[in-house]
């Protein structure tokens, strides 16, 4: 795995708050792409793409609470 980190600049984090986040993405030759946004609040955006092309996208409050959790399992590209 491959992983870079960048800073994101100020903005709406789920929890409405506006925080400066760090986004994680990782990749393998495969098709394996992890793409992790978290904010300084704790609140967490992500993405991950598997290798059967699946995408899953979840959004979790710096609380621990989720809002949203989606997994696609019919991504035909
Ligand atoms: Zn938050």
């Amino acid at each position: 795995m491959v992983g870079t980190t960048i800073h994101v600049a100020r903005q709406r984090a789920p929890c409405g708050r506006f925080e400066e986040g760090r986004r994680h993405r990782e990749s393998d030759a495969a098709g394996l792409v992890f793409d992790d946004l978290t904010y300084a609040c704790g609140c967490r955006r992500t993405r991950h793409e598997f290798h059967d092309g699946s995408v899953r996208i979840a959004t979790v409050q710096h609380d621990g609470k989720v809002l949203a959790d989606e997994h696609s399992a019919d991504h035909e590209g």
